[in-house]
């Protein structure tokens, strides 16, 4: 007897990346997460905290920290909507702006949870393909209600300026969603847009910038009308109070913030060129990672595998478009410094 739904018992679901036992000692470049560690001002705020609060629900709309992430993009909280992870937010997207039977829309390679969410909430997903090397994006679905544009890409990296940013979220009739995970990364952003366009939605995270994946929160920033629909499609408690408290200590700390993003930016140019003269093909990144491809075709699996054997942990995509290489997350130099090494060692057995 099958009591899922059909869709569901049909589809393989998300597949996050491998957690592996600390003890196990890899070099751990596969979910893209920060390899500093957060503000020492959330450490202060986690030793403050009172225990005792934590009977009472958090607060439903996140305020402080909606108006603590209005003064630093300047907006006011009510065009700004929090959530548990950017996962959440994207979910709420969907579920506010697109009616089952309906179309959302991506660009594939592209982040494989739009598909996946798609799916549970019985919408078509159209799947428009890149071409490699993915910098003439084709027009999008203008029936979409929803068009996705991870921007810097996930899991390649690349980065579209903002003018053609700005001309596809012209093209789109729904709500186009400029997922800005990897954009503090970067030195463009379309927060912009979001005052000329009243359907653009851009969304960001504390995961990989404030290194805060831990914690999960996320936000959306859009035109009023939008984040107020969303509003009402989110959980009610949906961010829960130790995230609220540890996210306002960790945007109040905006020095560290911008040291931790330069090194790690530094770290990727620097280990994009060594990787490079190695013979490893890599399109430029603007996000912590970078999609490096061996000089031959088709072997991303054993690139993976053999640096999977050598202790350093990346991500392989059995997709069209990215079985040449892997993703990998930018880590410490001294990391990156030994994944060369590696890299270096398996490029004679291939
Ligand atoms: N969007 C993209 C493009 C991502 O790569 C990720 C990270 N896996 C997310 C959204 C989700 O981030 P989080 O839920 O940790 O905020």
């Amino acid at each position: 007897m099958i009591y899922a739904r059909p869709p569901i018992a049909a589809m393989k679901g998300y597949v996050p990346g491998a957690q592996p036992d600390p003890s196990q000692k890899y070099i751990k470049l596969n979910s893209n997460e920060n390899p500093y560690p957060p503000s020492p001002r959330v450490k202060e705020i986690l030793q403050r905290l009172n225990y005792d609060d934590l009977r009472i629900y958090p607060d439903p709309l996140a305020l402080e920290l909606r108006e603590k992430l209005g003064r630093l993009y300047g907006f006011p909280a009510n065009q700004i909507i929090c959530g548990n992870g950017s996962d959440d937010i994207l979910n709420i997207i969907i579920r506010t702006f697109a009616q089952p039977g309906e179309a959302i829309g991506f660009y594939e390679p592209t982040f494989p949870l739009y598909r996946v969410q798609g799916v549970i909430h019985g919408v078509q997903n159209l799947a428009v393909p890149l071409a490699d090397p993915f910098d003439r994006p084709p027009a999008p679905p203008a029936q979409a209600k929803v068009f996705f544009l991870p921007n810097p890409n996930s899991p390649v990296g690349f980065m579209y300026p903002l003018s053609l940013v700005r001309s596809l979220a012209r093209q789109v009739q729904g709500v186009f969603v400029v997922d800005e995970a990897y954009a503090e990364f970067s030195p463009e952003n379309a927060l912009g847009l979001v005052g000329e366009m009243e359907n653009v939605i851009v969304t960001r995270t504390v995961s990989k910038s404030y290194s805060l994946a831990g914690v999960r929160l996320g936000y959306a920033i859009g035109s009023e009308p939008l984040i107020r629909e969303m509003f009402k499609v989110k959980d009610p408690f949906n961010v829960n109070r130790l995230t609220q408290a540890v996210v306002a200590a960790a945007l109040e700390d905006q020095d560290y913030f911008r040291k931790n993003i330069a090194a790690v930016a530094e770290t990727r140019e620097w280990f994009t060129a060594e990787a490079r003269t190695l013979g490893y093909r890599i399109i430029p990144s603007q996000g912590n990672f970078v999609f490096p491809r061996p000089p031959e075709k088709g072997r991303g699996v054993r690139f993976f595998q053999s640096l999977f054997d050598r202790k350093v942990l990346t991500r392989f995509y059995d997709e069209e478009g990215l079985r040449d290489g892997v993703r990998m997350t930018i880590g410490t130099p001294e990391d990156m410094r030994i994944t060369l090494q590696v890299m270096k060692d398996i490029l004679k057995i291939f």
